[in-house]
């Protein structure tokens, strides 16, 4: 497994279990396989609803000595109707109350959106509420109170621009350590990667293998499909592996950290697999040519009639 380092020495595994759509009575027993696996990151968010499920599985693999806290990364976010001071730090700790931990690895902002207290996902525009540089710095300075407490160990954030990012390292007392975005051969993302990389912050990439399970109300109606991508089809044959595996070999080897999302034993066998890959440089260049800024996580739910978020503004046009 490749793993990164953190300025404090701390060190992620490049590769990590995505749980977003693992289904209740389903999430647990994934995680359970993953950890026997070897899995030692696992990418939660409060927003999912599993992590209670997720929680009884990891207390009783520590429980069974099966593995150390300190071998794990547990990554957790905060949902978009908690930004207020007061309410950051105890959606926090319900986090970890629901995954059974004294710590996080790493809490991120999950969305540079505002949802009104109360309301879990938005159905009008007037649910959400600016995000402002003054709203990010009450909610990052909550935050950094819970890495004062012991709460969690790393800050980070998701879905932000270079902009936002930006407006972040300002303000920031204790700097964020990673954006989780989503990275895959169709929108490589290279001027964030690159403004990240000089700011010494890692970039976590999301829907690595194009998400497919996403429901219908996520999706548009055509989608191109990146695990079918002839150029893909073709270096998993070269390489004699599975398509999957190329995608996730290509993210590890540009340095970014990816999190796979299965609850199939094979498929998580496979991704894990993956780690070990080595694609030649005129594969990557290859995939690198692949770019068409294709979004499967669009954010136009967040563009309401009525909402202070339009998708251009969302992404700050990058
Ligand atoms: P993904 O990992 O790109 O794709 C998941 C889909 O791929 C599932 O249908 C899964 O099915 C299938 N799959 C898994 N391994 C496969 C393989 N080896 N071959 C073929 N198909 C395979 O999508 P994602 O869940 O959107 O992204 C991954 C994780 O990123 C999420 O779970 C979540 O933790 C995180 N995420 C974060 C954000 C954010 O806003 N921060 C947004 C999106 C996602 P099976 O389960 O049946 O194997």
């Amino acid at each position: 497994m490749k793993y990164y380092s953190l300025s404090n020495g701390d060190q992620i595994p490049g590769l990590g279990l995505g749980t977003w759509k693992s289904a209740p009575q389903v999430v647990g027993e994934a995680v359970k396989q993953a950890l026997a696996l070897g899995y030692r990151h696992i990418d939660c968010a409060a927003i999912y609803g599993n992590e209670t499920e997720i929680g009884q599985v990891l207390t009783e693999a520590l429980n069974q000595g099966q593995v150390q806290r300190e071998e794990l990364w547990i990554t957790s976010k905060l949902w978009s109707n908690a930004h207020h001071p007061e309410a950051a730090i105890p959606a926090l700790k319900k986090t970890l109350q629901d995954l059974g931990l004294d710590y996080l690895d790493l809490y991120l902002i999950h969305w540079p959106v505002v949802i009104q207290p109360g309301i879990p996902f938005p159905q009008t525009g007037d649910q959400l509420l600016p995000f402002t540089e003054d709203s990010l710095r009450g909610t990052w300075q909550a935050l950094e109170d819970a890495v004062d407490q012991g709460l969690c160990r790393h800050l980070g954030v998701s879905n932000f621009s270079a902009k936002k990012l930006e407006m972040l390292l300002a303000l920031a007392r204790i700097r964020p350590k990673i954006n989780q975005v989503e990275l895959h051969p169709y929108l490589q993302q290279r001027k964030l990667l690159a403004f990240a990389q000089a700011q010494g912050i890692l970039l976590t990439g999301y829907s690595p293998l194009g998400s497919g399970d996403r429901s219908a109300s996520f999706k548009q109606a055509v989608e191109p499909q990146l695990l079918a991508d002839p150029l893909i089809t073709e270096i998993a044959t070269q390489q004699g592996c599975r398509p999957a595996q190329v995608l996730l070999a290509w993210a590890l080897q540009r340095g970014t950290i990816t999190i796979p999302k299965s609850t199939n034993p094979e498929r998580l066998q496979e991704n894990l697999a993956a780690a070990d890959l080595v694609l030649t440089d005129s594969q990557m260049a290859q995939i690198g040519k692949l770019d068409r800024h294709y979004r499967y996580v669009s954010g136009d739910f967040w563009a309401l009639p009525g909402s202070p978020y339009t998708v251009l503004s969302l992404w700050d046009g990058e």
